[in-house]
């Protein structure tokens, strides 16, 4: 079986160099593993998504010199694709509606509630005592206790690397009643990821150490949904010179800055340890 690779950035900023050693991590696995690449364009939150954006970052990767196989795919296209697996939740009885407000939650909370691992407060259960009307506009909560228990446990996924392979053990219920569909559009950042992952045959998922907490998420998600798990490899992050990941939130030095002053592609790929990419693009 091919190997299928992926990279998924979302088009609400321009690349920066993190984005470039992650492309770039993906394509030196895909070339050593044989395998093919994939773009796919994670814009399901069209409120903060820029066609704009896209175009850059296809521009930005073939100034890199990266060769994407196959169609791009783009997520905000495919949101019955979630609708579809959130119904097979929904009917296992895994899910709930929240009608709960930014405000609402944040006043649950109180000064120092229990976190996940991206910092946010666990939800503390309202909706789940209380049902909201079926009029007021809802999110949908994956009831994590019901799910954790209807899963195999323990549950695992595998982490790859030159070293080879190793079992994590994944802790899923750190993630509390996790949102499944968000109340604005009917995906969630989770659910797209492990939908698409499986649609588009991805076999080996390459991203930042950031994401490596959403992966105990993801595989709790494949195995209610019956779909396949990938190995996963969370590479390191690139830091400023401050020492701070860099982030489109923290206005990091977007990669055409560093093409506008002349930097050459060849001075990425070297700057990252990559070998010069053997058949450039012109
Ligand atoms: N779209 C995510 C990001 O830009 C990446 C998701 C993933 O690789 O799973 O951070």
């Amino acid at each position: 079986m091919t190997p299928v690779l992926r990279f998924a950035p979302s088009p609400n900023g321009l690349l920066h160099l993190g984005h470039a050693f992650s492309a770039l991590t993906n394509e030196s696995i895909a070339r050593r593993l044989g395998g093919r690449l994939l773009l796919r364009i994670e814009d399901i939150d069209i409120g903060r998504s820029r066609p704009e954006f896209v175009e850059a970052i296809r521009d930005d990767l073939a100034w890199l010199g990266i060769r994407f196989d196959g169609e791009i795919r783009r997520q905000s296209e495919h949101f019955d694709d979630y609708r579809r697996a959130a119904e097979r939740l929904r009917e296992r009885g895994l899910l709930f509606r929240c009608g709960c407000t930014r405000a609402e939650l944040s006043a649950a909370a109180g000064l120092d509630p229990p976190r996940d691992p991206d910092g946010a407060p666990l939800y503390p259960g309202t909706c789940r005592r209380h049902p909201p009307p079926l009029e007021r506009p809802c999110a949908e909560r994956l009831a994590m206790d019901v799910a954790g228990a209807r899963a195999s446990s323990p549950l695992f996924w595998t982490a790859f690397s030159d070293n080879g392979e190793e079992e994590r053990r994944a802790d899923p219920s750190r993630w509390g009643d996790a949102v499944i569909l968000r109340k604005d559009v009917p995906a969630s950042y989770h659910l797209a990821v492990v939908v698409d992952d499986a649609l588009q045959g991805v076999t080996h998922v390459v991203r930042g150490a950031d994401l490596e907490p959403a992966t105990d998420l993801h595989r709790l998600l494949q195995e209610l949904l019956g779909l396949p798990t990938p190995r996963y490899h969370h590479h390191g992050l690139i830091t400023d010179a401050a020492g701070e990941k860099l982030a489109k939130s923290r206005m990091s030095e977007p990669l055409r800055a560093h093409r506008e002053r002349g930097t050459s592609p060849a001075e990425i790929r070297r700057m990252f340890g990559f070998a010069q990419n053997p058949t450039p693009s012109t």
